[in-house]
């Protein structure tokens, strides 16, 4: 009989992990099952090199997806939201949504039905690892996303159809908007509470990691009641909430002459299509980046592209009750079932998640070998391409690769 048992979490969200702990993974589409089944030794050998069988962790499979429609007929299964509910920490691989038609966003879904309202993506240079700029060794910042609403909270009607036009009747009549005849609509929520939730998240993280600054990113010259009623509710989550940690970029200069005292971090704000521009010719300048749903899901990715790419980039989704770690990348269709991408980013999100865990010993150690295994100059195609004379290794044998540093 099995002696696994679930993490719990008490209402001030703090986690209790027992020793030999379950864990469900949903495997995922496309790439999914290659990235899955090299990381997940990864994570086995660290546990075990770090506690020497003090702990454990006993994966549970859960569906959803593809495999899920096969084994249920439910592409996301109601049990499997449950599991990741009791069990509070769960890993994913990507899952496949239609562009233009069918069913929503798995992922978008299990987001918002579980409330997991930060997605944290942090960007860090791997030495080694091919970059196109001249000193990636600045690139250290973390996207914390919103998660829960923005033109992703799923409000849209199709062009043509009843509700969009009852919509566009009622926003011409009433509204005095102008809107063209027969357009689809997408409608942008944004709240004080999700967005204050998110920024108080962003600045527990730059505190409790050493991040100078939290940048509130936006595009609210344009949009003045969501994305710039965001950077304004972000500021003021940061002074009722953290007044005694925190200090604005004008009163830095206002005040300070320029120069951030001593422990107190930076909060600031940048228009989105600037900021793009910044993180590439300053780099140095930014830490932490709260920004809404649609800005951080293209930053995130373009964030990626300066330390090595999608196979690089990790992730989180993170709510008060549970968590759900996955790559920032999607099911790359074209290399499924290649065995050839490259598993680093579903490996660093499985150091994330024992980050958060609290099993800090073994996510170090994943990340120092990983490391390791790319300093000797071992690579899936995606980096090898890119250095001369490295040793092009496939999915799984990186892992192993991995594996055999630990
Ligand atoms: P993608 O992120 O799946 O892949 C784009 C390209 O990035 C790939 O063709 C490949 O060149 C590269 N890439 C991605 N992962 C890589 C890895 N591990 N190693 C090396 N290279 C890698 O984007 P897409 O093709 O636009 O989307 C495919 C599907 O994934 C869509 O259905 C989309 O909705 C879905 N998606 C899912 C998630 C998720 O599950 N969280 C996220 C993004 C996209």
């Amino acid at each position: 009989m099995s002696t696994a048992e679930s993490i719990t979490i008490d209402k001030n969200g703090k986690l209790s992990v027992p020793g030999h702990v379950i864990i469900p993974f949903i495997e995922g589409d496309g790439i999914g099952p290659d990235i899955w089944r090299a990381t997940q030794p990864v994570l086995d050998a660290a546990v075990e090199y770090a506690y020497k069988g003090d702990r454990k962790i006993e994966w549970k499979e859960i569906n959803a997806g593809e495999k899920g429609y096969q084994k249920t007929g439910q592409w996301l299964p109601e049990q499997s939201l449950e599991a990741i509910r009791q069990h509070v920490v769960a890993i994913k691989g990507p899952l496949t949504t239609p562009v233009g038609k069918g069913m929503r966003s798995l992922n978008v879904t299990i987001r918002q039905v579980l409330d997991l309202y930060a997605c944290v993506r942090p960007v860090k240079y791997v030495p080694g690892v091919p970059s196109p700029m001249k000193h990636p060794e600045n690139i250290n910042m973390v996207v914390f996303r919103e998660n829960t609403e923005d033109l992703y909270a799923g409000v849209e009607f199709q062009a043509g159809s009843p509700e969009a036009e009852k919509l566009i009747s009622f926003l011409k009549d009433e509204m005095n908007a102008t809107i063209a005849a027969g357009a689809g609509i997408g409608i942008k929520p944004m709240s004080a509470k999700n967005t204050k939730r998110l920024m108080a998240s962003a600045i527990v993280y730059a505190r409790d990691n050493g991040y100078p600054s939290v940048t509130l990113m936006h595009k609210g010259n344009i949009m003045k009641y969501t994305e710039g009623a965001f950077a304004t509710w972000g500021y003021e989550a940061a002074r009722e909430q953290f007044g005694d940690i925190t200090v604005t970029e004008d009163e830095v200069y206002e005040k300070y002459n320029g120069t951030a005292p001593e422990g107190k971090i930076v909060i600031k704000d940048r228009i989105a299509d600037m900021l793009f521009q910044q993180v590439l010719l300053r780099p140095e300048e930014f830490g932490v980046i709260a920004t809404p749903n649609l800005n951080g899901d293209y930053i995130s990715d373009a964030l990626a592209a300066q330390v090595g790419g999608l196979g690089m980039a990790p992730g989180a989704n993170i709510g008060d009750q549970c968590a759900v770690f996955e790559a920032t990348h999607g099911t790359a269709p074209k290399y499924a079932g290649r065995n050839k991408v490259n598993p680093s980013s579903l490996i660093l999100s499985g150091a994330m998640m024992l980050d958060h865990m609290g099993w800090t010993e073994a996510a170090d150690r994943i990340r120092s070998c990983l490391a390791e295994t790319v300093k000797n100059g071992k690579v899936t195609y995606d980096l090898a391409r890119q250095i001369k004379g490295s040793c092009k290794l496939c999915c799984s044998e990186f892992g192993e690769a991995i594996v055999e540093n630990i």
